[in-house]
């Protein structure tokens, strides 16, 4: 067989091609099924069967897939009133990924803290151990040092706190500071949380000093954690949000998100994109918010996600050597390992389910949003094997 990574640059390493997705299902090019916990990285909410969702794009594909930024077109005007009310911001600029959103965010938080003061140097607080993406800005803001070292100079004035500890933030504001930047629950990172006092100490902080509190809900926003977005369960709302992954369910489509206040520091001119948002993307957009209030999707994350967390912890007590802690928000979840997570996904892989990893020592599900209980129970099955042959092996 051809080698197919001989045209493609080296940038991931690969092993199974995958042809064909059903409900929760993917099947590889040789006819191999497997349970999904991956979702595209939490992308794919709906699943693979979706008739609905499919039938929405093929009908837009039918009628205009693009005509560029300088018209209107109804998707996006559609789409951004969406999420506009989703959540809570007033207006919306669509991008094609989660690093250009994060790229659209710090430019914003940049303009408004420069129309106040020109000379302002725009720096920006981000925190260790998290992730924005793979952008020269994105990549600056991302909390992991072998992410950034080989592509410096990267944008200056980027320094970084601990995360869930608000005196570390405390220490790094300065006079020129222009935005903190986080994700409401840490994904890549390995599955952490923010706890209430730092979410709100962080609102507190950006208010005091009159900068951008941006939240990335990237990998943790769209309906992950059983409401839309994460951050409604801290009682604060950010200044700059930003979305993806999920929000066109495999689509490319991000966006980042404002309240007027800060939004109205873009002017024409200060910032666009050939597609963002074209038509096709903007339908994908519409189409998710129509069938996640359908199909109840919110309340349905609300009813499985403890199940999950339930049958985990009981899989924590059976591998106590194994598993460390069981942590996470709704339907994004981290079993920290103390037996290798690569290994872990690997041997699952094999098995016929697929995970992700997250961290050094995490193994990270963010399953489909419509799984079902019985689904959950066939895949922490094939979970249990693994362990159980782990274990095993160590007494051999
Ligand atoms: C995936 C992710 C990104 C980057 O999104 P891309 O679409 O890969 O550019 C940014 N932030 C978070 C929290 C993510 O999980």
């Amino acid at each position: 067989m051809k080698d197919p990574d001989l045209h493609l640059i080296h940038t991931y390493n690969r092993s199974i091609t995958f042809v064909r997705g059903e409900e929760v299902y993917l099947y590889d090019n040789t006819g191999k099924k497997y349970l999904d916990l991956g979702a595209g990285i939490a992308v794919s909410a709906l699943g693979y069967s979706n008739e609905e969702f499919k039938q929405g794009l093929k009908d837009q594909i039918d009628q205009l897939i693009h005509v560029s930024n300088l018209y209107y077109t109804e998707p996006v005007i559609k789409a951004s009133e969406l999420l506009a009310k989703g959540s809570g911001m007033d207006r919306v600029f669509f991008t094609n990924s989660g690093a250009e959103a994060i790229e659209g965010a710090l430019k914003l938080a940049r303009k408004y803290a420069y129309l106040k003061n020109k000379d302002s140097k725009g720096e920006i607080i981000a925190m260790n151990h998290s992730f924005h993406g793979r952008t020269m800005g994105a990549v600056s803001v991302t909390g992991t040092e072998h992410y950034r070292e080989p592509f410096e100079p990267l944008i200056g004035g980027v320094s970084f706190a601990e995360y869930n500890d608000l005196v570390s933030v405390e220490k790094l504001i300065t006079k020129d500071t222009c935005a903190i930047i986080l994700e409401t629950v840490q994904g890549e990172g390995g599955i952490y949380p923010a706890s209430e006092e730092f979410i709100k100490g962080i609102r507190e902080i950006c208010d005091k000093n009159d900068i951008a509190m941006i939240l990335d809900e990237i990998q943790c926003g769209m309906g992950r954690t059983g409401t839309l977005f994460a951050f409604e369960q801290y009682g604060i709302k950010p200044d700059i949000l930003t979305s993806a992954k999920a929000l066109g369910c495999g689509v490319p489509v991000g966006a980042f998100a404002a309240t007027e206040k800060f939004a109205a520091a873009m002017y024409p001119g200060d910032h666009g994109t050939t597609y963002g948002g074209n038509p096709l993307a903007a339908q994908a957009v519409c189409k998710v918010f129509e069938i996640f209030e359908k199909e109840q999707i919110l309340a349905h994350v609300a009813e499985v996600a403890p199940y999950l967390y339930k049958k985990l912890k009981q899989l924590a007590e059976k591998y106590p050597s194994f598993i460390s802690d069981v942590r996470g928000k709704g339907l994004l979840v981290g079993l920290e390992v103390t037996c290798g997570n690569s290994e872990i996904v690997k041997r699952a892989m094999e098995k016929g389910l697929v995970l992700l990893t997250a961290g050094a020592d995490v193994v990270r599900m963010a399953p489909p949003l419509v799984i079902q209980k019985e689904q959950i129970d066939a895949g922490l099955a094939i979970l249990d094997e693994v362990f159980l042959e782990r274990s095993m092996a160590v007494k051999v």
